[in-house]
């Protein structure tokens, strides 16, 4: 039986007495079979399973975007049942920031841009402290919110591991993303570009090739080709360190953006590390 809360008395309450270990999938919620992956690796590894569905103002960085977020409560809460979950918390926003919070989470080079991390590290930090899980389940898709949160959580000694979780992705290579509802048809089509780029360079990768430039190059050459992506980044990362590299010598992230009409997309491949 999947126990749906709403308030923080609830899921306290709730988790007073239940089986440990317990597992966390915070999510955004307009869940996907990339959200429905992480619940059952939680599932597989722990005696209970909490999802969080919660759209958090904070980590918008324009209200419109916030405002057309997708929603869709029902269906999430219908997943999380066919899942086997044992807790949703569905939380409104004031339960999360109540009146008076005045409280900004901000992790160090990490996180760079400065400041773009605050919200999901402020509202993560809370969700750990909330639920007081063993694991915290997260998709390597968001390579960087992985790494922030990782880098939180040990600062901050809170005792929630964060436990990556391969990316899940469409037949064509498209990763699943609750943003590709957005998308016209056209932009759907267009879309997996970002992942051929990525495999583009991966085979660079494995053929020998350590330049980041080269290996920048390739991405952006491959994504120049499909007139409806606007490249807003690419880069050839330090995995540990997320410093921009000249020569790859150790575990290497690739990733990009890209914004296909109003839509932002994100996705990575990470190399010289074993699956
Ligand atoms: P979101 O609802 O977008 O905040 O995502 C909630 C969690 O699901 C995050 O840990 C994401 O990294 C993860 N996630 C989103 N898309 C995918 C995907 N395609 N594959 C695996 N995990 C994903």
């Amino acid at each position: 039986m999947t126990r749906v809360l709403h308030t923080r008395h609830e899921l306290r309450a709730a988790l007073a007495d239940v089986p440990r270990p317990v597992g966390l999938v915070p999510t955004m919620g307009w869940l996907h079979a990339g959200h429905r992956s992480l619940m059952r690796t939680a599932r597989a590894r722990d005696a209970t399973t909490v999802v969080t569905i919660f759209v958090n103002p904070r980590q918008f960085e324009d209200a419109s975007d916030y405002s057309r977020y997708p929603r869709d409560t029902e269906a999430d809460l219908a997943a999380c049942a066919a899942e086997g979950v044992d807790i949703v918390w569905v939380p409104e926003v004031e339960e999360v920031y109540p009146p008076g919070f005045d409280t900004t989470v901000s992790v160090g080079a990490v996180a760079a841009p400065p400041g773009h991390f605050d919200g999901v590290a402020t509202v993560v930090a809370t969700l750990f402290a909330l639920v007081g899980a063993e694991h915290a389940f997260f998709g390597q898709k968001d390579a960087q919110q992985v790494m922030v949160i990782r880098r939180m959580a040990l600062d901050l000694a809170l005792p929630t591991e964060v436990i990556p979780c391969p990316t899940v992705r469409e037949p064509d290579g498209l990763a699943l993303s609750s943003r590709n509802v957005h998308l016209t048809p056209q932009e759907r089509a267009a879309a997996p570009i970002m992942w051929q780029a990525l495999r583009a360079a991966r085979a660079a990768y494995d053929d020998g090739e350590r330049e980041g430039a080269v290996l920048r190059g390739l991405m952006e050459e491959i994504i120049a080709t499909e007139p409806l992506a606007q490249l807003e980044y690419v880069s050839v990362a330090d995995a540990l360190t997320l410093r921009e590299l000249r020569l790859i010598e150790g575990p290497a992230l690739f990733s990009m953006a890209a914004v296909f009409g109003t839509t932002r997309l994100i996705d990575n491949e990470l190399v010289g590390v074993k699956a």
